[in-house]
C-alpha cells in the first residue's frame, strides 16, 4: 500500500496519458532491464522496436561519449556538422534513395514525407487537387495531425477531428480496392511493409508490387513506412527489400539512433528535386549527437553477418513458437511476421498473458487486443530466446481460464 502511494506520488506530475506500469527501471544490460528492487526482466519490447542493439551496447556508449567529449551536441541546421552528412551518405548507399531529411521521431518523419509527396505530386503547382493520401486498413503512422489522418484507429482520431483532409483507407488484400480511387486527387499511397501496431501483418510481395505499379502509372508517390519494421528487424536491412519494390519515399525512426530520438525521410532524386529551400525544417533534426549514434547503430546492423544472425534467430524463434503452439492446441491461432518482429495471435485477449509474463520476468507488448508482439533486441542470444519462450509458455499456462483448459 505504502509503495503504491509512493508510486502514485512519484508520477503525480506526469500527464496521465499512459497506463500506469508496475515497475520502475533503473538499469539496462543487453536484453535485460533491472528494476529498483533488483528484479531482472527480459526485454522483448525493445522500447517498442527502438533498442535494437539492446541496452548499453558498447558501440552506442562510445558514440555518445565521443559526442559529449567534443562538446558538440547541437548546432541547429544553420550550420554544417560531420555526423549528419556522413549518416545521410551511408543511408543513401544502403537504401538506394539518394536524398535524406532528418527529424526527431516517427510521426515527424511521416509528416515530412506527406509534405514532400504533395510537393512532388503537384509538380510545380500544376495539379492543385492532388493532395489525397491512400492509406491501408489497420495502418499506424503516428499521432500528429497528418500522420494521425492516415492512421486507421477511430479511437485515436475522432476526439481530434478535423484532421488533415483527403485520407482514404483501402483494404490491402482487396485486389480491386484501388479501382475505386480517383488517382487525379491523390498525392501519395502510404504503407507499412509489416504493420506493427495493426497486429504484425505482412504485406504480400504481390500487393507491394501492385501498389508500385498503380502509383507509378498515376504519378502518385509510394511512401513506405519502415519506422518499426525497418533497419534489420525483419532480417534484411530494409523490410521491403525482398519484394523488389523501390519506394519514392521511405520513413525510418524507432531504432535509428539507439534509443535517442531521431527520424529520417529518404527519397528519390525526383522527389528531392521538387522540394525547395524553406519548404520544411526542424531545429533539432540531424544534430551531431543523435547522428553520431545513428552512424554507430547503422554500422552494426547493416553488417551482412549481423543480418544473417537476425534471420537465423528469427527461425529459431519460429521453432520455439511452433512448439508452444503444438503443446497448447487452440491457444495460439497464428504466428505472424518475419525475423525478430513477430506477432502471436491468441484465441483470447492477451492482457492476462502479458501480465503473467511480466510477473515471470518477461516484458511484452501487444499489437491490438489479441496479438502479442515479440520485439527482442536484435542482439538477443539463443539462450535468452529459449528462456523468454519458456517464460511465455508458463504465462500462457498461468493465464489459461478454466474453460480454455477444458477445451
Ligand atoms: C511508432 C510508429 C510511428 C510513429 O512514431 P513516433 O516516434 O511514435 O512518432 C509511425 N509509423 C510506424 C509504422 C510506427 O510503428
Amino acid at each position: 500500500m505504502a509503495t503504491l502511494n509512493n508510486a502514485d506520488q512519484a508520477r503525480a506530475h506526469l500527464l496521465g496519458i499512459y497506463a500506469p506500469a508496475p515497475h520502475l527501471f533503473v538499469r539496462g544490460e543487453g536484453s535485460w532491464l533491472v528494476d529498483d528492487m533488483g528484479r531482472r526482466f527480459l526485454d522483448f519490447t525493445s522500447g517498442i522496436a527502438v533498442t535494437a542493439l539492446g541496452h548499453g551496447h558498447p558501440a552506442v556508449r562510445r558514440a555518445v561519449e565521443e559526442a559529449t567529449e567534443s562538446g558538440l551536441i547541437h548546432t541547429s541546421n544553420l550550420f554544417r556538422t560531420r555526423a549528419a552528412e556522413a549518416l545521410a551518405r551511408e543511408l543513401a548507399e544502403h537504401s538506394g534513395l539518394p536524398q535524406v531529411f532528418f527529424c526527431n521521431s516517427g510521426g515527424e518523419a511521416v509528416e515530412a514525407a506527406l509534405k514532400f509527396a504533395r510537393r512532388w505530386a503537384r509538380r510545380g503547382g500544376h495539379h492543385p487537387d492532388r493532395f489525397g493520401v491512400v492509406a491501408l486498413k489497420g495502418a499506424f503512422h503516428g499521432r500528429l495531425f497528418g500522420s494521425l489522418a492516415v492512421t486507421d484507429r477511430p479511437r485515436y482520431r475522432e476526439p481530434f477531428e478535423p484532421l488533415m483532409p483527403g485520407a482514404i483507407f483501402v483494404d490491402a488484400m482487396d485486389p480491386h480496392a484501388l479501382d475505386k480511387v480517383d488517382p487525379s486527387t491523390i498525392a501519395a499511397l502510404i504503407a507499412e511493409p509489416i504493420q506493427g501496431e495493426g497486429g504484425v501483418i505482412s504485406l504480400p510481395d504481390e500487393v507491394m508490387q501492385r501498389f508500385r505499379e498503380w502509383t507509378a502509372r498515376h504519378g502518385v508517390a509510394l511512401i513506405l513506412d519502415e519506422i518499426q519494421c525497418g533497419l534489420g528487424r525483419t532480417g534484411t536491412l530494409l523490410a521491403h527489400e525482398p519484394s523488389g519494390v523501390r519506394p519514392d519515399i521511405l520513413t525510418l525512426a524507432k531504432p535509428l539512433a539507439g534509443g535517442l530520438p531521431m527520424g529520417a525521410v529518404l527519397m528519390t532524386e525526383e522527389v528531392a528535386a521538387s522540394v525547395k529551400p524553406g519548404d520544411h525544417g526542424t531545429t533539432f533534426g540531424g544534430g551531431p549527437l543523435v547522428a553520431g549514434v545513428a552512424r554507430a547503430v547503422l554500422a552494426e546492423i547493416a553488417a551482412p553477418a549481423f543480418l544473417a544472425e537476425v534471420r537465423r534467430k528469427g527461425d529459431l524463434l519460429t521453432g520455439h513458437l511452433e512448439g508452444i503452439q503444438a503443446r497448447h492446441p487452440g491457444r495460439i491461432l497464428e504466428i505472424r511476421g518475419r525475423g525478430l518482429m513477430r506477432g502471436v495471435r491468441l484465441s483470447a485477449p492477451i492482457s492476462p498473458v502479458v501480465a503473467a509474463a511480466q510477473e515471470a520476468g518477461l516484458l511484452l507488448v501487444g499489437a491490438g487486443p489479441e496479438v502479442i508482439r515479440l520485439l527482442p533486441p536484435l542482439t538477443v542470444s539463443d539462450e535468452e530466446l529459449a528462456e523468454a519462450m519458456e517464460r511465455l509458455e508458463g504465462a500462457l499456462e498461468a493465464a489459461a481460464t478454466p474453460q480454455e483448459v477444458d477445451a
